[in-house]
């Protein structure tokens, strides 16, 4: 049904999309006694951070860690700023452990700078000058970002912004912002230094979605560096659902609505401006109008010129069209007997493999692995995530689908079996999602994930922005700054909240 029009309130935003960042911006607005209503074609909200059940065990669909829950961090502002507490969680430490093709002994990402240290300088040896020059950037980086810019600007306003949040001690990065890991790597002398390459390459691809040649420095500053202390990677108690269930009772509480199994299926424009959406109920299949002052569009760039149909900018399109193509994932999610699990696994693990999968897999394995009592599985059970970058062109036409997934499947977990004492004795439950499910069950355009490649091209200042050019519409998540990641994504709701308020 239509919803009404709370009059006392502020003005009216639809929110397109219940992931992290469209429930972030629709909570925050309708704190600040904005009309708010969040439409999501899924069942449950949190996107790719949502979770799902099966035989006792919780599954994380996507994301599996998270950053910014420290003092400061972008999750623990947004809390903050909303009267709420965050969710438990534990800091993972060390935040992952990255076996290189044929290695047995891993990299540990330590939580701890001083161990890190010693970590990189053992497994790295004449690597020190690289780590420096990251850490020094990303010091300026990072308090750069914590004054709010607003990247990249598309009005006076967000200008203003932008230049407020410069500081002398930011302009040590100017020099950086055209150079990528890869200049970085030959300007410290160890452009040849395969084996660190092969490192960063691995950990850049899960963060940037490109390797260590092609990632800018400057996100690439950030990515690497947040794991350790005072920042860090945390799982959540219980599962990472708990985010998006705190945002939803936040939304309700203040007022806002969120529906469930309601799609958006175009963004209406007038003269310009966004004035409202088509909305379908998935249930009843009725159809309507809904008239906004605002819309926030939680979706992909590429969702986003498709939901604008011929009102989307040409030159907007044509750049959408132009980007890299995005990656996809395959997901295997494994329910299991302890007994698969070694002793002291760490929660996240990074498999290289000497080539890629036989199935268009790339040749890297991120693993989460939950730990008793975390909630994810019962006594003397555990999780095993395991994903794999693919090609989403491959998925999308794959004629012998089932077959490719069961295949896709078994090669996985025997990838994982050099590790975990995977046998059908020890799997209990076992899944696998592919771009297609992705695509059904977040609405992602052909299940790209991870939003936009951050190249040089598309990072920070080149980026896209969260001010379109159809004025009062709005795009938040992944595709925008700071990139993906539900902390990513956070502040790219926050930003958005705060046109919105001086628009
Ligand atoms: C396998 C995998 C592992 C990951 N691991 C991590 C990790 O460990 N840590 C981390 O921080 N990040 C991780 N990420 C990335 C992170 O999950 C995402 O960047 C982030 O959750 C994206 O949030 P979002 O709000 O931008 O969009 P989404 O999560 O995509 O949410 C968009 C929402 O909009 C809805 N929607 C879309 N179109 C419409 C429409 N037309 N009408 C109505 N509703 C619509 C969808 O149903 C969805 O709920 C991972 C991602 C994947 C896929």
């Amino acid at each position: 049904m239509p919803t009404q029009h709370a009059s006392a309130k502020k003005y009216r935003v639809i929110v397109i999309g219940a992931g992290i960042g469209g429930l972030t911006a629709g909570a925050l607005l309708a704190h600040k006694n904005y009309d708010v209503l969040i439409l999501d074609q899924a069942i449950v909200p949190g996107g790719c951070a949502s979770t799902f059940k099966r035989q006792g065990f919780t599954f994380d669909v996507g994301a599996t860690q998270v950053a910014g829950l420290e003092p400061g961090g972008i999750h623990h502002r947004i809390f903050t700023e909303l009267g709420i507490d965050l969710p438990p969680a534990t800091p993972c430490d060390p935040a992952c452990a990255v076996y290189l093709p044929g290695e047995t002994e891993p990299i540990n990402l330590w939580r701890n700078q001083q161990k890190w240290k010693q970590e990189r300088q053992r497994q790295f040896p004449g690597s020190e000058p690289f780590w420096q020059l990251l850490a020094n950037l990303f010091k300026a980086s990072w308090e750069f970002q914590g004054r709010d810019p607003v990247l990249p600007p598309r009005s006076l306003w967000d200008l203003l912004q932008l230049a407020k949040a410069i500081r002398p001690s930011t302009l040590i990065t100017v020099p950086y912002t055209l150079f990528t890991v890869g200049d970085a790597l030959r300007l410290c002398g160890l452009g040849n230094d395969q084996r660190l390459r092969t490192f960063l390459d691995l950990q850049l691809k899960l963060y940037s979605q490109v390797n260590a040649e092609e990632t800018a420095l400057l996100y690439a500053a950030t990515a690497l560096s947040v794991s350790q202390s005072p920042q860090g990677l945390y799982h959540m108690q219980g599962s990472m659902q708990v985010l998006s269930d705190r945002l939803v009772a936040t939304l309700e509480r203040d007022g806002g609505k969120l529906l469930m199994r309601h799609i958006v299926k175009s963004i209406q424009v007038n003269k310009g401006k966004a004035t409202g959406v088509v909305i379908r109920n998935q249930k009843t299949g009725e159809v309507w109008t809904e008239a906004a002052d605002h819309v926030v569009a939680n979706v992909t760039s590429q969702d986003l010129v498709r939901l604008l149909g011929d009102k989307a900018p040409s030159g907007y399109k044509k750049r959408v069209e132009r980007l890299h193509p995005p990656s996809g994932a395959f997901v295997v999610y494994l329910g299991v007997d302890t007994k698969a699990i070694p002793p002291n696994c760490p929660p996240h693990l990074q498999f290289m493999y000497d080539a890629d999968g036989p199935i268009g897999e790339n040749n890297s394995l991120f693993v989460s692995v939950s730990h008793p009592g975390d909630g994810r599985a019962p006594t003397d059970k555990a999780t095993i995530i395991a994903s794999s970058f693919v090609d989403t062109e491959y998925w999308d036409k794959a004629a012998n689908y089932t077959l490719i997934k069961k295949r896709c499947t078994e090669e996985t977990i025997s990838r994982l079996s050099q590790y975990f004492d995977l046998t059908p004795e020890t799997i209990i439950y076992q899944e696998a999602a592919t771009p297609l499910t992705f695509a059904r069950f977040t609405g992602r355009d052909k299940g790209i994930v991870g939003g936009i490649g951050q190249r040089l091209s598309t990072f920070g200042p080149f980026g896209f922005a969260n001010r379109t050019p159809i004025k009062d519409l709005w795009l938040v998540g992944d595709s925008t700054h700071p990139g993906e990641g539900t902390a990513g994504v956070s502040y790219s709701a926050m930003t958005v909240v705060r046109q919105i308020e001086h628009a």
